[in-house]
């Protein structure tokens, strides 16, 4: 049907009753509804990748990097079966390696960074995965993400790594007008208690699969916004990381 002057004059009066009688929250008032919504949905976070120690943990995320942990869960059990700690991963050939972990992606750039850092950590660190931030950087392969990865799910010690997904929902929910992960992480750890980081990021990525898509948000349709932003009218736009 269509829109007649009368329609538009009936919505605009509407809008306005709206946007006076309900305001968008502000930040701290969004960070403290997230986090409560957040402990809602997901009282329990499970760490995504399959692993029984520090060094599998590491192994693991190593290998998600623009890969889906389902997919690093079907690979780790053969890649585990062939070397499960440093001392037998350093001594396989980076071919082995790269064949069986192929299906993640990378494979020539993981399987040397895999047999390397392996390499690195018996020689340097009698095989034992340091809980370092810093040592944890240097190796092989292992970013400032995967480095806080580790950190928060193998050693509990309080990090926030942001990947693109947690900076896609930090910008979308108006925590961060950061351009980059860089950005981002330091406006989250600011906005939220050091103690409540590790289990947040876990949230904040299954929240983000279940609700908060790259490509499925309009917006104005879940939980979180209609509760934050009640006045918004359009999706939010991403700056790229
Ligand atoms: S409306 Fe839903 S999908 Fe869109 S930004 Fe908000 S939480 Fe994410």
């Amino acid at each position: 049907m269509p829109t007649t002057i009368a329609d538009t004059i009936e919505d605009t009066i509407e809008d306005t009753i709206e946007s006076t009688a309900v305001k968008n929250l502000t930040k701290p008032e969004r960070a403290a509804h997230i986090l409560s919504e957040l402990e809602r949905l997901y009282p329990t976070t499970p760490v995504p990748l399959d692993h029984t120690d520090p060094y599998t943990l590491l192994i693991a995320v190593l290998l998600s990097a623009q890969c889906t942990d389902e997919r690093v869960n079907k690979i780790t059990p053969a890649l585990f079966d062939l070397a499960d700690n440093p001392f037998d991963m350093a001594q396989q050939p980076v071919e082995v390696i790269k064949a069986i972990i192929r299906p993640c992606g990378l494979s020539p750039k993981k399987s040397q960074a895999i047999q390397g850092l392996s390499q690195i950590l018996v020689e340097q660190y009698q095989g034992v995965v340091p809980a370092d931030m810093d040592i944890l950087e240097t190796l092989p392969g292992v970013g400032h993400k995967t480095a806080g990865v580790v950190m928060a799910q193998a050693f509990g010690v309080p990090a926030f790594p942001v990947d693109t997904h947690i900076h896609r929902l930090a910008q979308r929910w108006g925590l961060t007008s950061g351009k980059n992960v860089t950005q981002t992480e330091r406006d989250l750890k600011k906005l939220f208690p050091k103690e409540k980081w590790n289990k947040l990021h876990l949230q904040i990525i299954f929240y983000g699969r279940e609700y908060c898509q790259a490509r499925a948000c309009h917006g104005l349709a879940c939980p979180i916004c209609t509760h934050c932003y009640p006045n918004r009218k359009h999706p939010k736009k991403l700056k790229k990381p």
